[in-house]
């Protein structure tokens, strides 16, 4: 069995283990049934790709999305591993090549789409293939409650009976509902051994800001991040044709993704996301779970998301490489009306409903925080923190003031007018307003008219929007939104507590935006050139850019500016394969010079030990080329000899002679012992 770091460290090419992966992968190592939950971008795959490298035999792996198996084959391909995928999208040879992979033992991992499990062959194909572990992906695709539901995934519990190994099961879904689910139906309800990671990604930015000319706030969001890939959700159809549109004239490479496209554009969409760099996808929430690329560097919601947990989702699809990644959420009070009412109007049962209601206050809980909204988020998730100092609140401190009259004379003017209207008029009646309505209805003669005069109409509708938002006050579906007083309003009606309000710190949309650098000024321009490199490499190779290195791997390679292979193979992310294939390439643009040149076998030997020892055996070759007098005739070794010194490290004359002929022996061999012992 190999040892997981070196496998890490050689084949991943990655220093450390992320939080909770070492203990995951070692259970699963040591034969467990592991479920894991871990948040987007917390790294699963390695989870069970690692182990499946470290155990014997072969793991097959369950994924629910042909593009997902096709990704994850090709980025184990790029670093060397024997993967391959049974799925309906393959072409014969495809398919031919991974059957001969199981039949003569080569292969290592073979992913299989759910569908094929329903075919009574597979078990058959499977038992002869020498199976020896079970990994499920997106696991909570067995819940029959969830948006993500696959039947297929049920029989996965009979493939567990029928191989008798063991399974690890992988989601980052963490409802305790689902959890239940998963152990009832993929380890026939006996609890595995199960891990649940903590939520944070504290590489992602957050940030809300009140919609305020809402195109505007995102054009000049994605302004300051021009090139780079984002995705931005939008809570219609037509808007993200609109917005895309938008984005385009600005000069944007972006595209529109709904539900109502074709199979195929929405295939094409995903393809080109994947393969490009810098492209921006303008979606509705369809846009989800295929989406792999680990290099989104940002993600903007033109529209408030239906959940904390959705909201959470989506933004974790920025920047799973760990490298930094920004998000901006807009939301309004039109925003507030049309969740609540898409809750109120729906199917579910009252008490769903109830839960439904929940978890929208608590994303509206977090637009409206007053404090590091981190904090607050992992908080709803059960975890504590501390300031995170990388959210909009950490950034600048919101400016409060005691908002406790403003809000009584709010719920005042709802109460006294029967709960039946919305924030428009009841502002009119607030600031005294004279409409052809508050005449109509004489709402100009009730005590609350005018009452408001000293907060200006937008004030007031910060008011109203934080009020539904912190749910003082809800919309009610039933009366057209008329806003209905909520029993969490009565303490502050009745003076007896106090509530602080933002005030709404306008950010003024039109505003030259600062472009968001991922390194510093001085180190811009190689980082630019080692895109460039990137993107030649990928497009000879037909490969997304991030499967020749992440850019993560690039920010490290312009900041540390390697100048040796062996310097490059430490850059977190070069693994023997890569380096051997890209090492060269790169280091020829960190350093202007001619590395391609290096010599192959010296390549492979980049990063170890070896490698030291292969350059000075070089060195003391070349000074006794001519023998100690310079007088001799030239003799040298091959570097395939030198190779197998270095890598062997013969202790004694005659280890020596097994691998260099007399001559070579007579005028090398003390001076090779020299360096090869100099190391011990
Ligand atoms: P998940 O499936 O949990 O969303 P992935 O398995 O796709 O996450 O991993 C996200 C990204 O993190 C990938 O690009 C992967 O290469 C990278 N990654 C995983 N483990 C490590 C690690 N130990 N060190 C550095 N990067 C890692």
């Amino acid at each position: 069995m190999s040892d997981p770091h070196k496998v890490l460290r050689t084949v991943f090419g990655f220093d450390a283990f992320r939080p909770g992966q070492e203990e995951i992968a070692q259970a699963v190592i040591n034969g467990e049934n592991v479920l894991a939950i871990m948040p987007t971008g917390g790294g699963k795959s390695l989870c069970f790709q690692l182990p499946a490298l470290c155990r014997e035999g072969v793991t097959v792996v369950i994924s629910p999305l042909i593009a997902l198996m096709r990704d994850q084959v090709r980025s184990l391909r790029e670093l060397g591993v024997a993967a391959g995928a049974l799925t309906s999208g393959n072409t014969e040879e495809e398919t031919d090549a991974v059957l001969d992979g199981l039949r003569n033992g080569s292969l290592r991992l073979l992913y299989m789409a759910p569908e094929r499990l329903a075919s009574s062959a597979t078990e058959g194909l499977l038992r002869r293939a020498g199976i020896s572990l079970i990994a499920v992906d997106e696991a909570h695709c067995v819940s029959q409650w969830g948006h993500d539901f696959r039947p297929d995934y049920l029989r996965i519990g009979a493939l567990r009976d029928a191989l008798d190994v063991p399974l690890a099961a992988f989601t980052a879904t963490a409802d305790t509902e689902t959890q239940g689910e998963i152990v009832q139906k993929l380890f026939g309800g006996v609890p595995p051994t199960a891990f649940l990671r903590g939520f944070d990604r504290p590489n992602i930015h957050l940030e809300f800001q009140p919609k305020d000319q809402p195109r505007k706030q995102i054009l000049a969001f994605a302004a300051a991040r021009k090139g780079q890939s984002g995705i931005v959700y939008c809570g219609t159809r037509a808007k993200t044709e609109t917005l895309a549109q938008g984005l385009r004239e600005a000069g944007h490479n972006a595209v529109a993704y709904h539900g109502g496209m074709q199979a195929d554009p929405r295939r094409e969409v995903e393809a080109r996301f994947s393969r490009e760099d810098g492209l921006i996808v303008v979606a509705t929430v369809a846009f989800g779970m295929g989406v792999d690329k680990p290099d989104i560097r940002w993600v903007a919601h033109a529209d408030l998301p239906k959940s904390i947990e959705a909201y959470y989702q989506e933004i974790g699809r920025a920047g799973r490489d760990g490298a930094p990644a920004e998000t901006l959420t807009l939301f309004g009070a039109d925003d507030i009306r049309l969740r609540r009412a898409q809750i109120d109007e729906g199917i579910a049962p009252p008490d769903r409903k109830g839960a439904d209601h929940g978890r929208l206050n608590a994303l509206l809980g977090l637009a409206e925080a007053l404090g590091c909204r981190r904090k607050q988020l992992l908080g709803y998730f059960g975890e504590e923190a501390t300031d995170c100092g990388n959210c909009d609140l950490c950034d600048r401190p919101p400016d409060t003031f005691d908002g406790t009259l403003a809000v009584r004379k709010a719920l005042s003017a709802a109460l006294r007018t029967g709960e039946s209207f919305g924030a428009g008029h009841l502002i009119d009646i607030l600031v005294g307003a004279d409409t052809e309505k508050v005449r109509q209805r004489g709402h100009d003669g009730l005590p609350t008219f005018g009452v408001g005069k000293e907060l200006d109409r937008k004030t007031w509708q910060a008011v109203f929007r934080q009020m539904m938002g912190r749910d003082l006050m809800r919309p009610d579906a039933s009366r057209h939104g008329a806003l209905v007083m909520t029993e969490a309003a009565r303490p502050i009606l009745r003076g007896e507590a106090s509530i602080d309000l933002r005030r709404d710190l306008i950010v003024k949309a039109d505003r030259r935006p600062t472009p968001k650098a991922l390194v510093s000024e001085e180190d811009a321009p190689l980082l630019s050139a080692l895109k460039a490199k990137r993107r030649a490499l990928a497009e000879e190779a037909s490969l997304p850019a991030y499967m020749i290195f992440a850019d993560k791997a690039l920010i490290e390679m312009a900041e540390t500016k390697p100048t040796t292979l062996d310097g490059f193979a430490r850059i977190n992310g070069v693994g023997a394969t890569k380096l051997e294939k890209y090492g060269a390439a790169f280091l020829s643009v960190i350093t202007g010079s001619d590395a391609e040149n290096v010599h192959p076998t010296r390549r492979k030997l980049a990063g170890r030990q070896a490698g030291t020892l292969f350059d000075e055996l070089q060195r003391v070759q070349s000074e006794l080329a001519r023998g100690p007098m310079g007088t001799d005739k030239p003799l040298s070794c091959s570097t395939s000899d030198l190779r197998k010194l270095a890598e062997q490290k013969p202790n004694d004359i005659a280890a020596i002679a097994r691998l260099l002929d007399e001559r070579r022996v007579d005028r090398f061999g003390h001076a090779f012992l020299d360096v090869l012992h100099a190391t011990d």
